[in-house]
């Protein structure tokens, strides 16, 4: 598979940036332009989609925490092609909304449409058995469909797989090949924010799957394994579409640092952190979910022009900004099963994320409901400490704090 995005010299920025390099020693290993004004294009970049062979910008809209059709209206006006939903997003409203922008402005088959189904709850895959399984996958897709208004979509995805065994169950692999074969879907994959790594390595030598819509962002620079995954998916066709690339957790207001961080606009920080991720090989797209006109106005002027201003340069090389993004959980599961109580750590924590940082409740909510019961929320008790501890630095008994206020 041809590789598009020459000439950033990957591997070797992605090494500098977080190891300490200089602004200028950034520059002078990555050969980048500083000043964005001296290169600014007419046009959108455009990237190929793997093997699909679906053309996008490198910029899409996850629409997740969005509920203004007018926000979705104008991203399209302004050039943007690729918006990504799920069945379960604002219990289907985010799609019903979806559906309407596209049938009123009359450009179904100007857009790609991607959506996710959730597959199930792992745990209980032996009991529901393969027929079950398949039939709800697929009963949950003709409901996408409709709210849509869509005859298919253009790429379906296995919602949140964390676990590679479920990229083999046979009971999802025939409800995909059906809902190819029906022509509801054109292209399949799944998402993936927890194991990504090894996720995406099992997805390759598979062949079964198209797209994978996966967490990158740059508090994730050190991590190799998701990293060469990630390559060996693009050099295999696989399509990697970007999430969660603007890192929108805690991290500014309590990092391991005393550094005001608010020096930085929100804007700088978001451009910069989504180029970063724009400028990884093999990254198709990304999905920044912004729910405004003004993030929309900073987010969509990255797909022009993908090299770092001097402030953006400025941002990533700081030794203050590289600490506070230790706090980033970037779902390692690397915490899970150590707590007494046999709470679900990590999957509280992305609770956290969507109530404190995405203001989306409803997600929150939902995220906390697939928490099996006896590892949930209400199992936290009032430990006098937390025991359970982050090799990365996340301060998880503040978070879990602060959820059980929003929650209480
Ligand atoms: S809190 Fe830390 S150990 Fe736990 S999932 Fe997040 S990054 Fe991994
Ligand atoms: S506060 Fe206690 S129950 Fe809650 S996660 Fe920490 S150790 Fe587990």
């Amino acid at each position: 598979m041809k590789k598009e995005n020459k000439g950033f010299g990957r591997r070797e920025f992605l090494i500098k940036s977080v190891g300490g390099a200089t602004a200028a020693g950034l520059l002078g290993k990555s050969g980048l332009k500083l000043n964005a004004q001296e290169t600014k294009n007419t046009q959108p970049l455009v990237r190929t989609l793997g093997r699909t062979g679906i053309k996008i910008p490198v910029v899409s809209m996850g629409v997740m925490n969005a509920d203004n059709p007018a926000l979705v209206k104008r991203s399209f006006e302004m050039g943007i092609r690729h918006f990504d939903t799920a069945w379960g997003y604002q219990k289907g409203r985010n799609e019903e909304m979806v559906g309407s922008v596209f049938k009123e402005l009359k450009v179904r088959d100007q857009v790609v449409i991607a959506t996710k189904v959730p597959p199930g709850r792992p745990e209980l895959m032996d009991q529901m058995g393969d027929k079950l399984i398949e039939e709800e996958f697929l009963a949950r897709l003709d409901q996408s469909l409709a709210r849509l208004q869509t005859d298919h979509v253009d790429i379906l995805y296995m919602h949140s797989i964390s676990d590679a065994a479920m990229l083999k169950r046979p009971g999802l692999l025939s409800a995909l090949d059906k809902a190819q074969k029906a022509k509801k879907v054109r292209f399949v994959g799944f998402s993936t924010h927890r194991n990504m790594a090894e996720c995406i390595e099992a997805a390759v030598p598979s062949g079964r799957f198209d797209v994978i819509l996966t967490a990158i962002n740059y508090s994730m620079a050190d991590d190799k394994a998701l990293l060469e995954a990630m390559d060996k998916a693009a050099d295999a066709g696989i399509g990697l579409v970007a999430m969660k690339t603007q890192c929108k957790q805690s991290w500014g207001r309590e990092g391991g640092t005393d550094a005001n961080l608010s020096k930085y606009d929100r804007s700088l920080v978001n451009s910069a952190l989504l180029k970063w991720s724009l400028r990884l090989e093999s990254v198709t797209t990304a999905i920044p979910g912004y729910t405004t006109f003004q993030q929309l106005e900073t987010d969509w002027p990255v797909a022009f022009n993908l090299d770092y201003s001097p402030d953006e340069v400025k941002f990533l090389a700081d030794r203050d900004v590289r600490l506070a993004l230790g706090s980033v959980c970037r779902q390692c599961g690397g915490c899970l099963g150590t707590c007494p109580s046999g709470v679900d750590v990590p999957t509280l924590l992305r609770a956290h994320m969507y109530a404190a940082d995405y203001n989306n409740f409803l997600q929150a909510r939902q995220t906390l409901a697939e928490i099996q019961p006896q590892a949930g929320l209400k199992n936290c008790v009032d430990c006098r400490e937390c025991k359970v501890v982050c090799v990365r630095g996340v301060k998880i008994a503040r978070r879990l704090e602060e959820l059980k206020t929003i929650f209480a």
